[in-house]
């Protein structure tokens, strides 16, 4: 199956070589975990921009353990933090892809280019952007950032601003940034492609325990989302479990079904 539904989210069965190589056509990728799912279930604006994502992938192992107990087994986690290394290596020898690293703080963009460059031993990264806080409404800033990816020509956009930021900035500008194929909205990736902060060990991350690990380097922003996360995300999947789920997005599912068969 290439796309599967878990709860109200639409998920790419892929594996990591298939997603890189259906890349080549272009298109947004989005990574959904604990955090997205939950804001999908009240943020109307995320949800919309989440039907028009080319490729939406499973960013979290915990989802992919309640994919498979809810009998949607989702084939591979990809996350977005592997994923981005994973794009850079398989295209290294392709000049006609490039990048702009648009998120994270000053300075740390530019460390990210840098080690990325070096170890593709190509100018793959053109150019990078540290927007101010808050700069998603302030349209100047965004005509600067908008001007800026154009002239660097870039074919990829990596954004790592946090969601629901990044996707709604790419969301809202693609349309407008002329040479870009491929967005990636990436998180916290540019953080650790710079070195700036420490992803967790492999094993940690393949039996679900990059959150603990998140949590311990930077406890006071992460810890909070992770608990607040927790139970909402529990009664979600015990929801669906039951039987009990409706995406909030669609009204009167049932008399939508049965407006089909009538017609049918
Ligand atoms: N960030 C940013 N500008 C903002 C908000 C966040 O550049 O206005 C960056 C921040 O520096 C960090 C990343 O976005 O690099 C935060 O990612 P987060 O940990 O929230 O993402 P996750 O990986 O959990 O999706």
């Amino acid at each position: 199956m290439a796309r599967l539904n878990f709860l109200n989210v639409s998920i790419d069965n892929l594996t990591t070589t298939e997603l890189l190589e259906q890349l080549k056509q272009g298109g947004a990728v989005y990574t959904p975990n604990v955090s997205h799912l939950l804001r999908l279930q009240w943020d109307k604006d995320f949800y919309d921009l989440y039907q028009d994502a080319e490729f939406s992938i499973c960013d979290s192992q915990i989802l992919w353990y309640a994919s498979r107990l809810i009998g949607t087994p989702i084939r591979e986690k990809i996350s977005g933090s592997d994923l981005f290394p994973a794009f850079y290596n398989y295209y290294r020898n392709d000049e006609d892809v490039t990048v702009f690293l648009l998120g994270a703080a000053e300075g740390v963009g530019e460390q990210a280019k840098q080690n990325i460059n070096n170890q593709v031993k190509r100018n793959m990264v053109l150019d990078t952007y540290s927007p101010s806080y808050g700069f998603e409404a302030d349209t100047e800033e965004c005509e600067q950032i908008i001007e800026r990816i154009n002239r660097s020509k870039a074919t990829t956009l990596a954004v790592g601003l946090g969601a629901p930021k990044q996707e709604k900035w790419i969301h809202a500008n693609r349309h407008r940034l002329v040479h870009v194929k491929v967005f990636l909205a990436i998180g916290a990736t540019i953080d650790f492609e710079a070195g700036q902060v420490q992803r967790s060990p492999k094993w940690m991350s393949k039996v679900g325990l990059e959150w603990a690990h998140r949590i311990l380097m930077e406890p006071g922003r992460l810890g909070k989302r992770y608990f607040n996360d927790f139970l909402p995300f529990l009664w979600l999947v015990l929801s669906e479990l039951l039987g009990l789920y409706q995406n909030p997005f669609v009204e009167n599912q049932t008399c939508v079904t049965a407006e089909l068969s009538n017609m049918a």
